[in-house]
């Protein structure tokens, strides 16, 4: 990991209204919480990462 990057955010695509969120392995992990996404998009608050609804990808209703 380079030396610098500390405003270094991930994103990750979800499919989920909630998300679990552990941090991973190594010096970001954290007690796992889980979070809801609110507009399609939702932040840790212990890791920043950042969890956004995969495109494309609608919840199945009935529409018929
Ligand atoms: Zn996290």
């Amino acid at each position: 990991m380079p030396e610098g990057a500390a405003t270094q955010t991930e994103t990750v695509y979800v499919t989920e209204d909630v998300v679990a969120c552990d941090g991973g392995e190594g010096p970001l992990g954290h007690p796992r919480v889980f979070l809801h996404l609110l507009n399609d998009e939702a932040v840790c608050p212990y890791c920043s990462r950042r969890f956004v609804r995969k495109p494309g990808v609608t919840r199945l209703e009935s529409e018929h």
